[in-house]
């Protein structure tokens, strides 16, 4: 089973009058987002998504730029890694800190969503968005939409996947999951993933062969392990 194939006939891109020309989510997904939009605009927040469904072409770019050192590797606190001086498995552990593997992402089944708040970009238009932790922290640009999301996502249909630090993905405050990911989740096992490396599309994936060593690992410790509901 491959859960990074997009479906056509659920996967409608959605019009949207936002920061991106369109949403790219499940219909279900994308109205539990408009009521989201709406309690966060209560609070004086203008919710919007910079990040939705991501295919697996797109995530097979981000990687292989940062497994070739042209994308910037960061550290857990988002500062630059000096990429010439790490080994491939401290590449491969750099990335998976804020990428997932290409197949693994929990953007690819349109349930998922990077979020900011448009407010700070109305008032400084040449911002540019890292989605690093200190945005979301006190004196950040996303203060308040940390402190939101923080305390009032109970109760509504999205949780925060990577809220804590489990060793594994680095605490993104900005991810949403809808609830509804939680079946794609239950249904992608590890032997799915192994046999996934093994096929014709992984083929031109940079460390293929040391991803593959690690498959347990990897898969257990940065797509398992997630904050539950
Ligand atoms: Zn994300």
């Amino acid at each position: 089973m491959m859960l990074f194939q997009s479906h056509p006939e659920i996967f409608g891109l959605l019009e949207s009058p936002f920061l991106t020309s369109q949403l790219n989510l499940r219909p279900l997904v994308y109205e539990s987002f408009l009521s989201l939009q709406e309690r966060a605009s209560k609070a004086g927040i203008n919710l919007q998504s910079v990040s939705t469904y991501r295919n697996f072409e797109a995530q097979k770019n981000i990687w292989n730029l940062k497994a070739t050192g042209q994308r910037t590797l960061l550290d857990s606190n988002g500062v630059a890694l000096d990429f010439e001086c790490l080994e491939s498995f401290d590449i491969i552990k750099a990335i998976l800190r804020w990428s997932a593997f290409p197949g693994l992402s929990r953007h690819h089944w349109g349930t998922d969503l990077d979020v900011i708040d448009r407010h700070y970009l109305d008032k400084n238009p040449s911002y540019n968005v890292e989605l690093i932790p200190s945005e979301y922290q006190e004196d950040g640009p996303f203060e308040e939409l940390g402190r939101f999301l923080e305390h009032e996502l109970n109760g509504c249909d999205f949780f925060r996947p990577y809220q804590d630090d489990r060793g594994g993905v680095a605490p993104e405050a900005w991810h949403l999951s809808h609830v509804s990911s939680v079946d794609y989740f239950k249904e992608y096992h590890l032997q799915d993933f192994i046999d996934f490396l093994n096929g014709p599309i992984c083929q031109d994936i940079v460390f293929l062969e040391e991803v593959k060593e690690s498959a347990e690992f990897i898969f257990k410790n940065y797509f398992q392990n997630i904050s539950h509901l």
